[in-house]
């Protein structure tokens, strides 16, 4: 049991009412594709992105009295626009249609968010905290004061009110979830039902394309409404491309819109929130004095894949909640198992046969079950542009790739316990295994190349280091070598967190905002009622 103070409540009602859903007074919504000439605006504030750090820094900025204008690069998409199908919807919701990779040793799908809501927008809605030990190394290892669990603990409170952060329900899990909940039980293993920031949920299955019921309590429908109703604006179709500096202070963000024309937003305060990918893109394309070579480097990913399995029993990966349950039991070593189911067409991409073979494994689909491996990776990559061609370099180590392949045999042997009749695991080669069978791949001399790899969590390419020369932005956020420009997202996370980290991204970003406010932290978030904590007791991804 990995939950403080063992049993949670387990209120189903937390998780399926939807109607305390935050609604817009008005919705302030200008868009770039109707600027096609010059325009020119004038607040205390801009934020550039609207994903999981952007909109939290921008409302608590707007509610703290400051105007404040938000760039998104991408458009704003509502239920209205989503059609369950995850062709159509990674086409839609996506940057590159979903189809972005790294290059190195072993290729990594790395999917991006960009939209109003950033990848939030399509995640799974998993929420942890930063683990404790991984906070305490941020202190020792990066001079990162005032990180500690219990500074962050108010933020934190507020993000989870926010976000409604609950647990599932075991009613909502899905058969896919039950079935390795009961192979961990039959091996004694720790584990969880996943808290996730939904209103509303109806386990419908396809969080990660569009939650048709807006029960996925994506930033789009929490933080930017409320960045509205203080009086905050978002321009969407607005992609920032230029901070305007004079006497070492940046006085303007100019963005080019999706109409042709050009937006340029006055302002005294410059958060930029573009993402682990965006974001060293963008201040590298600036003329800033930065005062370190650290911009861009850094990379972790947090590299995934998932294993296979079938069983006698129908288990219908389409039915509730993707990910909705997480195996803790080898968290130190830095592995997480958690849920990664699908829709049938989901799968059907994802089944590594092709003809007839997957012809007949796509017609056994309500037998399949497909269970998450992330591995909180040593290995460390890099973001560039060369010309016009961006590059995501990373390289996994031999370190990480032992931990895939010890994961990989233990999932494995998970699903044997559970009762499956034959598992697949993410190796090439190695297609099948039969009769709880693990030895051919704890025989196998992995290389990473034979490796099936995705990636969700990109962090660490601007990251925080209170050191001078050390990191791209201080203890503060503040981007070294500039008077006025702040970070609120993924890159400033200086490490692997071996969890999901969104709630991480929002904490930052709302400190940020209070730090920005002068204002003290707050001190009337209500205590969760339980809070799920991983049982990782100490860092396992230190960076070099
Ligand atoms: C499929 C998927 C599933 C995931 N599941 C989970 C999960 O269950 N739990 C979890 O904790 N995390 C999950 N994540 C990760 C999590 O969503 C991200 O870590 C988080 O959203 C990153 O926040 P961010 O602010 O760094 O960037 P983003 O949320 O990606 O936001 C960056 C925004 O900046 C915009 N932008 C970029 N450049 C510019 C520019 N020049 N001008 C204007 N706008 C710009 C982008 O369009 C984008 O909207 C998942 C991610 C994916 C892709
Ligand atoms: S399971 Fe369905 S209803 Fe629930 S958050 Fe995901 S997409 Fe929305």
């Amino acid at each position: 049991m990995s939950v403080d103070g063992q049993r949670p409540t387990r209120d189903v009602g937390l998780y399926t009412d939807g109607s305390n859903a935050i609604r817009p007074e008005v919705e302030r919504v200008e868009r770039g594709s109707e600027i096609t000439g010059e325009r020119t605006i004038r607040v205390d504030a801009c934020v550039i992105g609207t994903g999981a750090g952007g909109a939290p820094v921008a409302k608590e900025l707007a509610e703290g009295g400051m105007s404040v204008a938000m760039l998104e690069e991408g458009e704003r998409f509502t239920t209205d626009d989503f059609n369950a199908r995850p062709r159509d919807m990674m086409a839609r919701l996506y940057r590159d249609a979903g189809q972005i990779a790294t290059v190195g040793n072993v290729p990594v799908v790395l999917p991006l968010g960009r939209s109003v809501a950033g990848s939030t927008l399509i995640n799974s809605g998993t929420c942890f905290r930063t683990p404790p030990p991984v906070l305490e190394m941020w202190g020792e290892r990066f001079g990162l004061d005032g990180m500690s669990a219990a500074e962050l603990d108010p933020y934190f409170r507020r993000v989870e009110r926010i976000q409604n952060v609950v647990q599932v329900p075991a009613e909502y899990a899905g058969r896919n979830a039950l079935v390795v909940k009961r192979g961990a039980d039959a091996l004694g293993w720790s584990g969880d039902f996943i808290y996730r920031n939904v209103r509303g949920c109806v386990g419908s299955g396809i969080c990660t394309f569009g939650c048709p019921t807006s029960a996925k309590q994506h930033v789009g429908i929490t933080y930017v409404p409320l960045a509205w109703n203080a009086g905050a604006t978002t321009f969407t179709g607005c992609r920032a491309r230029r901070l305007v500096t004079t006497g070492g202070r940046v006085r303007s963000v100019e963005a080019s819109t999706a109409g042709g024309g050009r937006l340029r937003v006055d302002c005294d305060l410059v958060v930029v929130a573009c993402g682990a990918i965006g974001t060293p893109l963008f201040l590298r394309a600036q003329d800033l004095r930065l005062d370190s070579n650290e911009l861009g480097r850094n990379l972790s990913i947090h590299p995934a894949t998932g294993v296979r399995a079938e069983f006698d029993e129908d288990i219908n990966m389409a039915e509730g909640v993707p990910q909705s349950y997480f195996i803790d039991e080898f968290a130190d070593e830095g592995i997480m198992f958690e849920g990664a189911a699908g829709p049938p067409d989901y799968a059907a991409m994802s089944f590594p046969f092709s003809g007839e073979r997957h012809r007949d494994v796509m017609l056994r689909y309500r037998n399949q079950s497909q269970f998450g491996i992330m591995v909180s990776d040593t290995s460390r990559g890099s973001v560039a542009r060369h010309a016009s061609f961006v590059q995501i370099r990373y390289d996994l180590n031999s370190e990480d790739t032992a931990t895939f392949k010890r994961a990989i045999e233990r999932l494995c042997e998970l699903y044997w316990a559970a009762g499956a009749r034959a598992v697949y695991p993410p190796i090439e080669g190695i297609a099948e295994l039969r009769d709880g069978d693990v030895s051919r791949i704890r025989d196998h001399d992995l290389d990473p190349r034979e490796l099936t790899l995705l990636a969700f969590h990109p962090l660490g390419t601007a990251r925080a280091d209170a050191r001078p020369g050390h990191g791209v932005v201080d203890g503060h956020l503040k981007v070294r070598g500039t008077e006025n420009v702040y970070i609120a997202d993924g890159s400033v996370v200086p490490s692997s967190l071996g969890v999901n980290p969104q709630i991480t991204i929002m904490t930052l970003a709302t400190r940020l905002a209070f730090h920005l406010l002068g204002a003290p932290a707050p001190d009337h978030e209500p205590e969760p009622e339980a809070i799920a904590r991983p049982r990782i007791t100490r860092p396992h991804a230190l960076t070099a």
